[in-house]
């Protein structure tokens, strides 16, 4: 079996800081690709493993981060682990990929460093090693609370094994926890999906996201007939999400994320507001250098190569202006708060309004769109055509 390079021992945090360095802020994402099992509906890259790869895996990360390039430059503002199911791996590993990108980078003191967990896959010695690697933030993927649904998904979890695992997160130290949850499940009635959210929220989790399943091509899903709620019954549920949530005191700051005050996801609102990150791993993408590439998603050659960025990158894409416009509206009007003109005019030296001047008032005029402030933002109407109206966003070249 290959030896992973790991300490015997869980190292304790370190972090170094510079101060009086202007660094520009930069996001980790590292991904783990290995589940127990495959869910009925997830097309993500991720599946099944044994002890030898996930073994080779973890060297293969260590190799890629020590040969990144450019890492002077930046400071780390969040680091996300996630998958797959980062948690099948042990807190030993996870501490020597931590130690590894500490190393490597310096760290801003104020760091979110999350890592995504399934029930069943994490014990108190486990997550107590998560913390002592520095990981602050806890997101678990539970999906429903009800037993039927959870088998329907194909998840391998209880509702129970899920309420062991939180209650063991907060005697671990996590103080910042994200549940996952999903609706427009087959079968599923507005009334469950209304009692399933409210059962969640009673365990006041700092944040929660809530997701409508989509059929993807190639899941098992995909091949089943499946009484799926109706596009009335949908529409229903995702208005009454960001009611029960406001209810428990949880404000909605992006289309599909709730979060209690001062606990939104800054590593996902960095990447909506187009901070820079960095994408570890097989097929992690990445906004690096003013790039854009994915790493390859073929598990050999990630194994073989992955300290080799110039055959792992692939379709490395310089941004035009325009890509960099059509990234900041998509992505910017993805958050409730919506994108600033200002902000705009100083990224672009152009007016908002000299771009995209037409298609924002027809879309105010009928609705969808509101103007607060320096703000554009989707109006509850217009979050459910969202992806229509984005499309027009696009520039011709
Ligand atoms: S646990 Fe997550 S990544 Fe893994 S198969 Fe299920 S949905 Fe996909």
């Amino acid at each position: 079996m290959t030896m992973v390079r790991m300490n015997s021992t869980i190292p304790m945090t370190r972090i170094h800081t510079v101060k009086n360095e202007k660094r520009t802020p930069l996001e980790l994402y590292i991904h783990v690709p290995f589940c127990v099992q495959k869910c009925q509906y997830c097309d993500f890259l991720s599946g099944p493993s044994d002890r030898e790869t996930r073994d080779r895996y973890i060297e293969a990360l260590l190799a890629e981060i020590q040969a990144v390039q450019g890492a002077e430059a930046y400071e780390i503002v969040s680091v996300f682990i996630g998958g797959g199911t980062p948690s099948v791996l042990e807190a030993e590993a996870i501490a020597s990929v931590m130690e590894a990108v500490r190393d490597r980078f310096v760290f801003s003191a104020e760091a979110e460093i999350t890592i995504e967990a399934n029930p069943g896959t994490v014990d108190p010695k486990k997550l107590r090693g998560y913390r002592s690697a520095g990981i602050n933030r806890l997101s678990l993927g539970l999906q429903s609370t009800d037993p039927a649904e959870l088998r329907m998904l194909g998840r391998i979890h209880t509702y129970e094994e899920f309420l062991q695992s939180y209650r063991q997160a907060r005697e671990a130290g996590f103080d910042n926890i994200n549940i996952d949850m999903m609706f427009a499940i087959p079968g599923q009635t507005g009334e469950a999906w209304r009692a399933h959210l409210s059962q969640v929220a009673e365990l006041k989790p700092e944040h929660i996201s809530a997701y409508s399943l989509i059929i993807e091509e190639g899941t098992p899903f995909a091949e089943r007939e499946l009484d799926l709620p109706d596009e009335d019954t949908e529409y229903q549920m995702y208005e009454d999400t960001a009611a029960v949530l406001a209810e428990y005191g949880y404000h909605q700051y992006e289309i599909s994320n709730y979060a209690r005050e001062g606990y939104a996801c800054r590593h996902n609102i960095g990447y909506w507001k187009r901070t820079e990150y960095l994408g570890l791993g097989l097929g992690a993408s990445s906004l690096y250098r003013g790039e854009r590439f994915s790493n390859t998603r073929d598990m050999q050659e990630y194994l073989g190569f992955s300290a080799d960025a110039e055959r792992i990158r692939k379709e490395v894409m310089k941004l035009s202006r325009n890509d960099q416009i059509e990234e900041f509206m998509y992505l910017g009007l993805r958050m409730t708060e919506g994108i600033s003109e200002k902000q705009f005019e100083q990224n672009f030296g152009e007016q908002l309004e000299n771009i995209y001047g037409p298609v924002l008032q027809k879309y105010k005029e009928i609705g969808f769109l509101e103007k607060s402030g320096d703000h554009w933002r989707f109006t509850r109407k217009g979050i459910h055509v969202s992806n229509h109206i984005l499309a027009e966003f696009l520039l011709e070249e």
